[in-house]
């Protein structure tokens, strides 16, 4: 738990505009900043912070809050990942409540391991681009395979030195805690003594999400073959393999613009796709891909593309990874690459604009691409044929959305010209077998929800959220500035007194025991009221930094108009104008919110008095209803609505 003080000084010293620039180029616009979506793909800015007001809204996407909401829309962070986030950007201290010496204990050795990472990653890049060493062997390799400085430099790529201790006697030198580095597996003891465990390799670290370093590969550079071509860290308290994947942290932004991911097979793949404009790109270095690592993908898209190398090894474990991703509801397209070349070596070979096209050209849906590899080594064998058509029916079983696999099981009826209600028959087999907890219920089951309800009948009554919204954007506005209005003292004497508008709107729904339909308006409603009880009257900035609300108080409290560039002038008028018509506008808000409530009532007792036999009952019921309807038109008659019946 991050202490309430803790939060209220992070969001103090975060300075939003500061913060999302890491992120989005901001240009300056009367008193706000705006800029290209980072949510969307879009050519003119729609996106827009306010300083004064610390928040931002995207037009394009409609996202909208606090500075805190951005990093966790951007980054996919949660809420204290987000704070922790800005902390270490402030260096604000954060001292956690209530943890236990075993949580203590875990979470410095977790940071040990965090730092030692770090330290030795500093020293890696360090050698690389400063020592003579580093500089004529580690640098002049990955120059030589085409990697750009900007590539190198936000990878963070290094080079560990050939002495034995190199790191190791630095770390002495600086009094730096050794047992992390060991833990880390940085450094190791042998009877000789201390040794570096990546001596002698260029380093391609591995970062996690939030872009620290928590692993790292390093690639011999000698050709001797029995040298291991590469050393990976082992697993740690911030290392799970099964749930990282290389290259995420630099990746990230663009999967979600491009909303594709391309995964490949290592490092080198990764950082060549960059060197060719490919920014999307991830792999599951070192180990087969796992389902955690898909899950990771999913946070930021639905579709991925497998490259593969186009020897038989690839190719088998396509089928696996396929299946594996299809399971877990995303979309799955396949490029392979020609025979003894990777993405790596393929993009090397032709130039850039070969390779994007290459890439666009290439892409398989799973169904093409399995059916051809299959069908391929089946020949014209009838047998292996039928089983080639039951592998991918069980591929197809595999798809959680009905929908999607009745498209793939029509495109397979096409593609070996099969009938499709028998394809259909097949795969329902499968499903049965398969868990039911694991997929979206088959349309049997789903017609049950379908049927008929009373609920129905309540269709006529008005929906009342474009009132309630309307109620909470008056107050979220304007809730402090006053509106005449004429007070009745007791000796009968009408005086014209201001009034806040947030005060009118409150009293007229209390007086009427109103409550929003909308838990949403009504936790706003209460605060509004909370504060009043204690002589405060809160505006919009009160809820900026509750992270349930603020996206709904951006939403209510910016429009479009806010991005123009005399937007400034506009709003001055805007301003000045509407307090003056400030009155009308609230009394209209409460008066249609009172009158579309009324009617709704009055549609209830008609219901219930279809069912009264009894007629006293019925009586009583329907001086009700005349009651309701004098009270309707008193406030349709408030409101210059003609009424029709
Ligand atoms: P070469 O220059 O001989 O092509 P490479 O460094 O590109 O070597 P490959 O043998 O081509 O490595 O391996 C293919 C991909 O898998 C590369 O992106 C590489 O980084 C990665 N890789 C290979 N072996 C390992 C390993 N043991 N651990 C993690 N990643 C590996
Ligand atoms: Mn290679």
């Amino acid at each position: 738990m991050i202490p309430q003080e803790t939060i209220a000084k992070i969001f103090d010293s975060a300075d939003i505009v500061d913060v999302i620039s890491d992120f989005v180029n901001l240009k300056k616009s009367g008193s706000n900043f705006k800029g290209l979506s980072p949510f969307s793909n879009e050519k003119t800015p729609s996106f827009m912070v306010s300083p004064a007001k610390g928040i931002f809204k995207d037009f394009s996407s409609g996202k909208g809050g606090n500075v805190v909401t951005f990093l966790m829309e951007h980054d996919q962070l949660n809420y204290p990942e987000a704070l922790k986030w800005l902390a270490r950007k402030y260096n604000i201290e954060i001292i956690e409540e209530e943890l236990s010496n075993e949580q203590i204990a875990a979470n410095n050795s977790r940071e040990g391991l965090y730092l030692a990472q770090q330290y030795a990653n500093a020293f890696f890049k360090d050698q690389l681009f400063n020592s003579d060493e580093g500089k004529s062997i580690g640098l002049s390799y990955f120059k030589s395979r085409g990697y750009l400085e900007t590539t190198i430099k936000e990878f963070e790529l290094g080079y560990s030195p050939l002495k034995m201790d190199a790191l190791h006697s630095k770390a002495i030198k600086d009094g730096y805690a050794i047992e992390n580095l060991e833990k880390a597996g940085l450094v190791k003891k042998s009877e000789k003594g201390w040794y570096d465990f990546y001596r002698g390799r260029v380093i391609f670290p591995i970062h996690n999400i939030t872009g620290r370093i928590i692993g790292f590969g390093g690639r011999t550079l000698r050709t001797d073959k029995k040298v291991a071509k590469y050393f990976n860290s082992p697993e740690s308290e911030i290392y799970n393999k099964s749930k990282v994947l290389y290259g995420m942290y630099q990746a990230k932004n663009s999967i979600i613009k491009e909303d594709c991911c391309f995964l490949v097979e290592g490092y080198t793949d990764v950082i060549s796709m960059n060197k060719s404009g490919i920014k999307n790109v991830v792999s599951s270095s070192g180990t087969s891909l796992t389902e955690g690592q898909i899950r990771l993908i999913k946070r930021f898209t639905n579709n991925i593309i497998i490259l593969y190398d186009g020897d038989a090894a690839g190719i088998n474990a396509s089928f696996r990874g396929i299946d594996l991703v299809l399971k877990q509801g995303l979309t799955v397209k396949v490029i392979v690459f020609p025979e003894n070349e990777d993405p790596d070596s393929y993009s090397n070979k032709i130039s850039t604009s070969e390779f994007q096209n290459f890439l666009y050209e290439n892409q398989k849906d799973f169904l093409t691409f399995k059916a051809e590899m299959l069908l391929n080594k089946a020949k014209k064998d009838p047998v292996k044929i039928a089983e080639t058509i039951k592998d991918i029916v069980s591929s197809i079983a595999i798809i959680p959305d009905p929908i999607t696999r009745s498209i793939f099981i029509k495109s397979t009826s096409q593609t070996f010209d099969i009938d499709e209600q028998m394809l259909i028959q097949e795969v329902n087999k499968k499903l049965k077998k398969i868990s039911p907890s694991n997929y979206s219920p088959s349309v049997q089951d789903n017609s049950k929800s379908f049927l008929p309800s009373k609920a129905i009948d309540k269709g006529v009554k008005h929906k009342l959220d474009t009132q309630e919204k309307d109620l909470i954007r008056l107050m979220l506005n304007y809730g402090s500035l006053s509106i005449p209005l004429e007070i009745k003292s007791e000796n009968g004497e009408t005086s014209e007194e201001q009034y806040p508008l947030a005060q009118f709107i409150i009293e007229e729904m209390l007086t009427d025991n109103l409550n929003y339909n909308n838990s949403t308006y009504q936790n706003i409603f209460n605060e509004f009221v909370d504060g009043l009880e204690n002589g405060l009257l809160i505006n919009d900035q009160h809820f900026i930094q509750n992270p349930n609300l603020t996206s709904l108080v951006v939403d209510l409290t910016t429009s479009e108009n806010t991005l123009s560039e005399n937007w400034e002038k506009k709003h001055q008028i805007q301003t000045k104008t509407e307090p003056l018509r400030l009155k009308q506008a609230a009394i209209e808000s409460v008066f249609i919110y009172k009158l579309r409530v009324t009617e709704n009532l009055i549609l209830e007792k008609q219901m219930q008095l279809k069912e009264f036999v009894n007629s006293t009952e019925s009586d009583i019921k329907l001086e009700e209803i005349n009651e309701l309807m004098k009270v309707r038109n008193i406030f349709a008659k408030e409101l210059g609505i003609i009424i029709t019946q």
